[in-house]
């Protein structure tokens, strides 16, 4: 499952950031997740919650944010935010396009205790 692994990669840099940091306790994890990795919030936190006991992240909350998808089209330049998993251009019809945003992922804030 998509948000398992997700959710996996998550709880894994948070232990290494925590230990790292000399964190014995983690109450909140903050991430950014850019629109172009479909990640469905719900089923991520659901995951996330499932798993995190495993990792000694028992007390974490996670907060998620996340980027809109913008494209930017090959043939006439707009920029626009597709609807659909395939891209297509609402100015011209030109497939495809090249992605200027929602492709992060990135842990952006670890908060607890020492
Ligand atoms: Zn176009």
């Amino acid at each position: 499952m998509h948000e398992g692994s997700f959710a996996r990669a998550i709880l894994l840099s948070v232990r290494r950031e925590a230990q790292r940091a000399g964190m014995r306790r983690v109450l909140k994890i903050k991430v950014l997740i850019g629109e172009a990795h479909a990640v469905v919030e719900e089923f991520l936190k659901t995951m996330f919650d499932m798993m995190k006991g495993e990792y000694g992240l028992g007390e974490a909350a996670l907060e998620v944010e996340k980027v809109e998808l913008e494209v930017k089209c090959p043939a006439c330049g707009k920029i626009y935010h597709p609807r659909d998993p395939v891209f297509i251009c609402p100015e011209c019809g030109t497939p495809g396009g090249e992605i200027l945003r929602g492709n992060e992922l990135h842990l952006l804030s670890i908060e607890g205790e020492k």
